[in-house]
C-alpha cells in the first residue's frame, strides 16, 4: 500500500475537475485531495484511480465516480460529529469521505465479501467508522436511529420508508431513485410527519437490491 507525491498531485487535479463540475464545499474538495482512492481499487486500475469515473471493485459492484461521491456529500451538509448512515459501503471510499467530514459513520453492505474486505481495509488507512454492518439497507438501522443524515449509494427503485422515519427532524436523506437511471433526490424532514423533496438531475448507480432472506 503506497501513497506517493505523484498520487497526491493527481488527487489535486481530480479535486479541480470535481470543482469545475460544480462542487463548492471546501471540506468535500479537501476529502478528494486527501483520500488515497487508488488504494480502494484493484491495483490493475491504479493508473485510472484519479479519473472522474466509476470502476469495478469485484462482486459486480463499483466504486462510485468521485463527482458523485462529492455531490452526495455536499448535499448532506455534514457537520462535525453528525451521525450519518450510509447504505452500500462498497469499497469504503464514500465512508472515508464522511469520516474526513467529521461524521460518526454507520454503514451497511449486503455483499458479504465486500463487507469483509472493506471492514479489514478501512482501519489500515486509519478510517474508523462507528459501525460497519452486514445487512439489508432497506431496513436502515433502527437500533442507532435517528440520524442527521442518510446517504444511499446504490440506485433505489423506490424510497424505503424506514430510511425516512430514521431521520432526525432537520435530517437529510440523499438517495438516487429510479431503475435504469436515477434522479438524485434530497429529502429533508421538517417535522414528525413532513418532508420536503428536491431533485437534482440524473445519475447512474448499481441497483439497490432487496435481500431475499
Ligand atoms: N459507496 C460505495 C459505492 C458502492 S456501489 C463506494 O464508494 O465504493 C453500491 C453498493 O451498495 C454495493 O457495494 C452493493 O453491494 C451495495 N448494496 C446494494 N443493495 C444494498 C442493500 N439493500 N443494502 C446494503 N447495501 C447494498
Amino acid at each position: 500500500m503506497k501513497d506517493t507525491l505523484k498520487h497526491k498531485g493527481m488527487r489535486n487535479q481530480l479535486a479541480q475537475i470535481v470543482a469545475s463540475k460544480g462542487i463548492t464545499d471546501e471540506n468535500v474538495l479537501n476529502g478528494i485531495r486527501k483520500i488515497p482512492r487508488h488504494l480502494f481499487m484493484d491495483s490493475s486500475f491504479e493508473a485510472h484511480a484519479y479519473q472522474d469515473k466509476a470502476f469495478p471493485i469485484g462482486a459486480d459492484q463499483t466504486i462510485s465516480q468521485p463527482f458523485t461521491v462529492a455531490f452526495q456529500s455536499q448535499l448532506l451538509e455534514v457537520s462535525k460529529d453528525a451521525k450519518i448512515l450510509e447504505i452500500g459501503t462498497g469499497s469504503g471510499y464514500q465512508t472515508a469521505m464522511l469520516l474526513e467530514l467529521g461524521a460518526k459513520v454507520y454503514s451497511i453492505e449486503r455483499q458479504k465479501e465486500l463487507f469483509k474486505r472493506t471492514s479489514l481495509f478501512l482501519p489500515k488507512l486509519g478510517y474508523r467508522p462507528k459501525k460497519l454492518i452486514f445487512g439489508d439497507g432497506y431496513k436502515g438501522l433502527p437500533a442507532e436511529a435517528p440520524f442527521d443524515g442518510i446517504v444511499v449509494t446504490a440506485g433505489a427503485p423506490y424510497v424505503p420508508k424506514p430510511l425516512l422515519s430514521q431521520l432526525k427532524i432537520g435530517g437529510k436523506l440523499v438517495i438516487p431513485v429510479g431503475d435504469k437511471a436515477q434522479i438524485m433526490t434530497l429529502f429533508v424532514r421538517t417535522s414528525e410527519k413532513e418532508f420536503t423533496k428536491k431533485e437534482f438531475g440524473e445519475f447512474r448507480f448499481v441497483p439497490m437490491l432487496e435481500n431475499k432472506n
